[in-house]
């Protein structure tokens, strides 16, 4: 509704009366104890319809708010939610993604004179673990150059010193969740080495082992549809490997060498998948 109104807009030679527009007198804007609670917005990323009640009484028990909250559904598939305290709103951005049915819940605030509608919702804060990168060498700064070639900074946590027993950099990262998620980045150290480091992501609801992105499973990929689609089975590019420990921080050394095998077992496979794609290609291409 909101885009029809936007291109009715565009499209239509308007009259003067309509362009020159009228001011909303003051006395009839919110004032600051009249504001309507704390608000969100937020969608959930799933291709299926689901039932608002049940997801109304799964959140809300999800969230657990001290004081009562509100959410219901407004135009464009968009959520909105009512905090009666600040604390409650913040406490629920801060401990994003949310997922109901195993579906991505994005959430933002929404100030009082912000229109929900729009809102960016294509992009949500995920924990991110870094791995593979020597961690006696990496800096906040090179943490932070990492983060934004994998989506935006936010925060780089703070005791990730944990000597020889972290096998892994945990950083809050902001990811575009209409992008496949990214499994590796290529890097040359000042040494002009070049090394693989990997990703992997805490609370990864659904999303596809095809293309990578969140919000449907690799049955319903549009990449099937595709006319040169060739099934790679079991060795599929995404899998469950991309899903993070999220107790990597206190994790004894046997867990990570565990991990790392698992990782460098799944590293190999996406390469060796990779490999016999791009030559399946290239001989369909030949032939
Ligand atoms: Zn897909």
């Amino acid at each position: 509704m909101e885009d029809e109104i936007s291109n009715m807009g565009k499209n239509l030679s308007l009259s003067n009366e309509e362009v020159s527009g009228v001011e909303i007198p003051l006395g009839l804007w919110h004032t600051d104890s009249e504001l309507p609670g704390f608000c969100a917005v937020g969608r959930l990323l799933s291709h299926k319809s689901f039932h608002f009640d049940s997801f109304r009484s799964t959140i809300t028990t999800a969230f657990n708010p001290i004081r009562p909250m509100d959410m219901k559904m407004i135009d464009g598939n968009r959520i909105l939610f009512r905090f009666d305290h600040q604390i409650d709103r913040k406490r629920v951005i801060d401990n994003s993604p949310w997922a109901f049915d195993k579906n991505l819940l994005v959430i933002k605030p929404v100030a009082a004179e912000e229109n929900p509608m729009k809102v960016d919702l294509d992009w949500c804060d995920f924990h991110t673990h870094i791995h593979d990168f020597p961690l006696g060498k990496m800096t906040k700064e090179i943490a932070k150059f990492i983060e934004n070639q994998i989506g935006g900074f936010i925060d780089v946590e703070s005791d990730n010193n944990n000597g020889i027993w972290g096998s892994s950099l945990r950083i809050r990262v902001s990811l575009n969740i209409t992008k496949p998620l990214k499994r590796v980045l290529r890097i040359r150290t000042s040494m002009g080495e070049d090394q693989l480091i990997s990703f992997t992501y805490e609370k990864l609801p659904n999303f596809c082992y095809l293309c990578g992105c969140l919000g449907h499973l690799a049955k319903y990929c549009e990449l099937q549809l595709q006319t040169d689609f060739v099934d790679p089975g079991e060795n599929m590019p995404y899998g469950p490997w991309l899903i993070a420990n999220q107790l990597h921080s206190i994790r004894k050394p046997t867990a990570s060498i565990k991990q790392n095998r698992l990782l460098k077992w799944t590293t190999h496979a996406f390469f060796f998948y990779r490999s016999h794609y791009e030559s399946t290609l290239g001989k369909q291409k030949h032939s």
